[in-house]
Parts: structure tokens; sequence; C-alpha cells
């Protein structure tokens, strides 16, 4: 008898070159998800990690703003790319590849063709962990991510609004049916903290934490708005890099300690 093959959402291929693949993702955009992505990820390499990033938000790059790089990542053999490194660690953007200004037009299957390209010919070397920073929402992209590239876990970010969190729920949804493993929930824009000491619950308060609750997820954290997070965005060296003391990126630094203590 013949044996049936594996249904094709369970045939993922490995990223090379990296230990451990972990996907940042979020259901909406303009919730802080790639602020998050690299934040998270340079918190790890204070944790003594080797870190990647891998800003796969194909119509919407920001790692070449985030970390302010703007090179065109080599190619020894015309096929695979060498990733670009900035802060020590390696890095790989749409962004790199096209000009800034140059809308992106795509459709569907160009987009996924160039995910390929970024998932399986891009030269990793030696990494612990390769963050990726997930194009934003649940749609076919996402989806086919989700379920064609093996990864160790996916974390979602989300602001505290209802509106983001129905979103969520779609997320969590897509992971838990593409046998992704969701590390946990992220509450970004928790709240402001004003010069009087008061904090201030912009979106709402404790949707993140909630969902994660009713979901059975870990929650990870709440990291507040804050201008100096912002402003080192802005400036393209990440807070938990250029100011590892800061009270934020020792928020950032308590969730990848549970991050890697989840994935190891
Ligand atoms: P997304 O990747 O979800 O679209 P971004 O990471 O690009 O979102 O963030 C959107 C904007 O919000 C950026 O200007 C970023 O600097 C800012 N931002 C994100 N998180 C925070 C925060 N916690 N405090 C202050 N500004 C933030």
């Amino acid at each position: 008898m013949s044996q049936k093959p594996p249904p094709k959402q369970f045939i993922k291929n490995p990223i090379n070159g990296t230990k451990f693949t972990l996907l940042i993702s979020s259901a909406k955009g303009g919730v802080g998800k790639s602020t998050v992505a690299v934040n998270l990820a340079f918190a790890l390499q204070n944790l003594g990690l080797k870190i990647g990033v891998l800003d796969a938000d194909v119509y919407g790059p920001s790692l070449p703003k985030l970390i302010d790089l703007n090179e065109k990542p080599k190619s020894e053999d015309g096929k695979a790319l060498v990733p670009v490194e900035k802060y020590n660690a390696q890095c790989m953007s749409m962004g790199f590849l096209v000009d800034e200004q140059t809308p992106m037009i795509w459709r569907g299957p160009m987009v996924i063709s160039a995910l390929k390209t970024m998932t399986q010919k891009v030269l990793w070397k030696n990494l612990d962990i390769l963050i990726i920073d997930m194009p934003p929402g649940t749609g076919d992209t996402q989806l086919t991510f989700a379920q064609e590239v093996k990864v160790e876990g996916a974390i979602i970010v989300s602001t505290p609004q209802d509106l983001a969190l129905l979103d969520v729920k779609r997320g969590i949804q897509m992971f838990d049916k593409t046998g992704v493993k969701i590390i946990g929930l992220i509450d970004n824009m928790s709240f402001f903290k004003g010069d009087d000491g008061k904090e201030y619950k912009i979106f709402g308060e404790g949707g993140v934490e909630k969902t994660a609750k009713e979901f059975n997820k870990d929650f990870l954290g709440k990291i507040p708005l804050n201008q100096d997070l912002r402003n080192s965005a802005d400036k393209g060296d990440p807070l938990t890099r250029s100011n590892p003391e800061h009270e934020i990126s020792k928020i950032f630094l308590e969730i990848a300690k549970k991050v890697k203590i989840n994935l190891s």
C-alpha cells in the first residue's frame, strides 16, 4: 500500500545557520512590532547570545532605519546572500535590496517568492537565535510563512486596545493551526508615565494579559510608551543596545530571559 505524503503544511524548512528561530508577529500594523523585535534581539545579545535579525516585512521594511544601515548584502555565487553586520548582529531586510523610496506594489506570489529567498538563501553563520520581524496581519503571506518555515516559536505583540486584540485572537489561531508554538504575548504602549508620576492608560488596560489567559498562553510583559525608546528607534541605535541600563531596556531584558528559558 502506498503511503500518503504528510499534509503540505507540515513540510517545514528550517533556516540554516541558526540554533533557534523566533517570529515576532502582530496581527495589526503600527503596534510597535518592529521596535519590539529589534530591542528584544539586542536584549538577547546582552544575555550573551549571537543574534541575527531578519526583517520579513517586505511591504514596509523598517530594519534599515531601526539600526541605521543601508548596505547592499553581497553575494559570492550570485544566488545566496551574505547578511550585513551591524552592532555585532547579522541583519537582512528587503529594505537593503530595494530603494527606500520605491513603493512595494507586489502581488502575493512575488512577496512569497521574496520571502523564500530571505528564508532559504541567506547565509546566516553560527547564530544562537534568529529574530524574524514578520509582516503584520494574518493573511496569505503570514500563513505561508507559518506553514513552510520551521521555527521554534512566535511572540505576538499588541497594544491593549480592543480593536488590536480582536486581531490578536486571529493571530493566536493562525499559529495554533499551523503548529507554531506561541512563546507568549507582549503588551506594547501599555501606559504613559507622566512627569506627575501617574500612569496614563492611553490604549486601555490589561487586554493583552487577559487575552493570553483566555487562550492559555504566557504573558511576557508590558512595555510602556516611552520617548527614549522612540528616539533611539529614530536614531537607528536600539535602546537595549545603546543604553542597557535604561528602565525600558531592563523590561526587555526580563522578557529576553523568559524567551531564553522557554527556548532552551
Ligand atoms: P509596527 O512594526 O507594528 O508597524 P513600529 O515598531 O514601526 O510598529 O512602531 C510604530 C511607531 O511607534 C514607531 O515610530 C516607533 O518608534 C513607535 N513605538 C513603538 N513602540 C513604542 C513605545 N513603547 N514607546 C514609544 N514609541 C513606540
